[in-house]
């Protein structure tokens, strides 16, 4: 395979190898398709931050599965997070009666997860799970039960395999903190 190396020299420390984040993943597929046994699995995914975790996910996963993405912004105010989700809705699918497996690349103050949990709620799925790829061990504000998680972290910013700062470094295949 040919390395990406010199996006590799944005990063001042690298947290989780593309190596460690592909085994992770591969035994949160295991999990998960042992878990939904025998049903059709209505994967709901954050964009943008979950795009390649989503993709690596879901293709070892050897079960049906309808994939609906959307979008969630949050307005935050100073320090404080405002507690306004918007949520882009998409059109015309079907929630209600759904096992419904909610997606994102990593859980911080829990503001969006948590509104997005309860927008889904309102739909009456069958069943409603969530699962993460990173767990900021920091104070929560909003509660959230995870039902997957692939690592917990320190509370740092951190950038690559899908996460951006600024629209950036999403394409990075390892996890890492950012130079100064
Ligand atoms: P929350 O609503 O839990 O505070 O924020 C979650 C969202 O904020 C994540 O889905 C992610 O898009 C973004 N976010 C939170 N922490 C980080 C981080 O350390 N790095 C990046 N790139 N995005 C983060
Ligand atoms: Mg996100
Ligand atoms: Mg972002």
């Amino acid at each position: 395979m040919s390395a990406i190396t010199g996006v590799l020299s944005d990063l001042h420390r690298v947290l989780l190898s593309a190596e460690s984040i592909r085994a992770r993943v591969t035994e949160m597929a295991h999990e998960i398709e042992r878990d939904y046994s025998g049903k059709v699995i209505t994967v709901v995914v954050l964009m943008d931050g979950a795009l390649f975790f989503v993709s690596d996910l879901l293709r070892q996963i050897d079960l049906p599965i309808r994939l609906v993405t959307l979008g969630a912004s949050s307005y935050h105010g100073g320090m404080e997070s405002s507690g306004q989700v918007k949520i882009n809705w998409p059109a015309g699918v079907e929630f209600a009666g759904q096992d419904i497996l909610l997606l994102d690349d990593i859980l911080d103050t829990g503001l969006t997860l948590k509104a997005l949990r309860e927008r889904l709620l309102s739909e009456k799925p069958a069943s409603l799970r969530t699962a993460v790829l990173l767990d900021k061990k920091r104070p929560r504000e909003h509660d959230v039960p995870l039902d997957y998680c692939g690592f917990e972290i320190a509370d740092e910013f951190v950038v690559g395999y899908g996460m951006d700062y600024q629209g950036r470094f999403r394409n990075i295949p390892c996890i890492g903190i950012l130079k100064p």
